[in-house]
């Protein structure tokens, strides 16, 4: 007996130890070798179940929201003999309770100690790793779940050390229009959809892989190469439920870019494999037909084109290399110039360089807006020289990037430059293109009511392209429709074509709203004549003027005629 007390004595001591050394282990920590110990340990009590419950904080414990961990269950049930509370300093409450089967002989006090003291030793190791692990789910998950840019890195790191990133592909991919799926369907069902878009995508990668959102609709994944057709496909466009009871299903799509890790690739930061998928995937995005774009050396070549305008962009400002050129507009019932369009050409080295080579690169910072105020500064300017010189002046127009649309202060800004120069606030008209979202929707609304209010006009560029909708115009108080030219009548086009009946209807419609409506890019004279068989008075083109450089511009102002046939 007493050997055998001495024996079992051993064996407890042995056990206790075992389960102090699998709780502490850093690396390869195995469940199943701590439920075996603790199942022995049991057994040796007679106990017939222990339990443990997890509790994030004291509210969740109230409310019974815990976690509970069956750490060992013989089958033959009983009451709860020893319960222990403990709570940690985060107030994350842990407890655990083991259970007796009717008959069993009842725990000697030194028993009750030893049982005591494992619980308490169990509590401790889970409240630890639950807090580890709740921590890491908060800060490897953004605020909706989804694991984040750090998890992301995480990922990059690890599978950087095991030398198997070469050989994958990494891409980042946004959701296309998903704001729309906002707008439509409401908020609640877009992140459902989108979280349905997610499941299905990293399902598909599996564990190889990885899918994160870096915010917003942006996502990384990084999967096999030969998996790569898959996903894209995946990607091209999807149905997805949009609510939990399963009803509706909406089609995700994203456009991507994807940069194929060559075999023995060696990171040195994560920075490398980020910049090349999002320079290809903002080529993605702004390609016409292709919504996937692979990083090569073109792309390099582009992007290092990129940094080179945004870094001379401050001193080339200073240096007032931006100029500003006006195209005109022309009335097509009188055939006199209305007005003119500012835009910006870049003086540098003695070449000229278009907008398109550098306005979308300056559109993905701020700087973009710091260009929109010099060129409407140059504007004022030049009106306030014409008045003084005591030309006649025409409304002169000034586009105004997106980017501007959530500044608070924008409107006192614009009014400010404008006053600054004593011009007359009739004689300038802002360009806004449409918006995407709900709230930048609200702030375009806001701005446009404000420009109205101090008698500044306004006008809806680039209209037809994209997702004009009509609330856009029904809603918002502006002076102009700018009916873009991938939207115009050709001869060759049949009358009822959609392009002409859509051209007819806007046209129509914005007469009826009051709204002026002027057509962009017109070239040729059959142009000409089927505006000026619809509503659409106002025309700009090459056909009438290219944007032609201050001193040309001036002499337009004063003979003002054009010949029309
Ligand atoms: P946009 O506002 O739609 O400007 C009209 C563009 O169409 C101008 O190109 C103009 O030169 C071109 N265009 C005019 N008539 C014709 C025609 O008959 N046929 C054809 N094919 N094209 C015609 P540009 O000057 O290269 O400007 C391109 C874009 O760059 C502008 O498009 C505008 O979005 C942007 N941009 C130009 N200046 C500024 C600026 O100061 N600020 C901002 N935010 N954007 C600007
Ligand atoms: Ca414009
Ligand atoms: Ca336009």
């Amino acid at each position: 007996m007493e050997k055998n007390e001495n024996g079992n004595d051993a064996r407890y001591y042995y056990l206790l130890e075992q389960l102090l050394l699998i709780m502490t282990k850093v690396k390869g920590f195995r469940l199943r070798e701590l439920y075996d110990v603790l199942g022995e340990l049991c057994r040796m009590f007679r106990i017939s179940k222990g339990t443990v419950q997890f509790f994030q904080g004291l509210n969740h414990e109230m409310e019974d929201r815990g976690e509970t961990f069956v750490c060992y269950d013989s089958g033959e049930g009983g009451e709860p003999v020893i319960t222990v509370r403990i709570v940690t300093k985060v107030n994350a409450v842990v407890t655990g309770s083991v259970t007796m089967p009717p008959g069993a002989e009842p725990l000697s006090p030194e028993e009750y100690a030893r049982v005591d003291l494992i619980i308490k030793t169990v509590l401790s190791f889970v409240s630890r790793v639950r807090l580890q692990s709740v921590v890491e789910m908060l800060s490897f998950h953004d605020e909706k779940g989804f694991p984040n840019t750090r998890c992301l890195m995480q990922y990059l790191q690890k599978t950087n050390e095991d030398k198997a990133l070469g050989g994958k592909a990494a891409l980042h991919f946004n959701l296309r229009h998903f704001s729309l799926v906002n707008q439509e369907f409401g908020e609640q069902a877009g992140d459902i959809a989108m979280r349905n878009f997610y499941e299905e995508l990293k399902k598909l990668i599996g564990r190889e892989g990885i899918v994160c959102r870096l915010g917003g609709d942006n996502f990384v994944a990084v999967c096999g190469q030969a998996q790569l057709a898959e996903v894209l496909g995946f990607l091209k466009g999807t149905p997805v439920h949009y609510d939990a009871a399963a009803g509706g299903r909406v089609k995700v799509s994203a456009s991507a870019g994807v940069y194929m890790i060559p075999a023995g690739f060696v990171m040195q930061n994560p920075g490398e494999i980020m910049d090349k998928i999002i320079t290809a995937s903002q080529a993605a995005r702004s390609g016409v037909k292709e919504r996937v774009a692979y990083f090569d050396d073109e792309l390099q070549a582009r992007r290092e084109r990129f940094m080179r305008i945004q870094q001379r962009f401050p001193e080339a400002l200073r240096n007032e290399e931006y100029h500003v050129f006006y195209q005109p507009k022309i009335d097509l019932q009188t055939g006199t110039l209305a007005g003119a369009e500012a835009l910006c050409r870049w003086f540098r080295d003695g070449q000229v360089i278009t907008p398109d080579e550098f306005i979308p690169t300056l559109e993905m910072s701020t700087e973009i807006c710091r260009l929109d105020f010099y060129m409407l500064e140059h504007v004022c300017r030049d009106i306030r020289r014409w008045m003084d010189e005591g030309r006649e002046v025409v409304r002169i127009s000034v586009n105004l990037s997106r980017r501007h649309i959530m500044d608070f202060d924008l409107l006192q800004n614009l009014i400010d430059i404008i006053d600054r120069y004593g011009v007359p606030h009739e004689f300038i008209e802002i360009e806004l293109t449409e918006t995407t979202t709900d709230v930048e929707f609200r702030a375009l609304k806001r701005l446009v009511t404000g420009l109205q209010a101090a008698g500044i006009y306004t006008s809806v560029d680039d209209f037809g392209v994209g997702y004009s909708s009509l609330n856009l115009i029904r809603e918002i108080p502006w002076n102009v429709l700018k009916i873009d030219r991938s939207f115009l009548p050709t001869r060759q086009d049949d009358p009822d074509s959609a392009r002409n009946i859509m051209f007819r209807y806007v046209t129509a419609m914005a007469k009826e709203l009051g709204l002026a409506c002027i057509a962009e890019g017109v070239e040729t004279q059959s142009q000409v004549e089927l505006l000026q068989e619809s509503s659409c008075v106002l025309a700009q083109g090459y056909f009438f003027d290219r944007p032609l450089p201050t001193a040309d511009f001036e002499k337009r102002l004063g003979d003002r005629c054009y010949q029309l046939v």
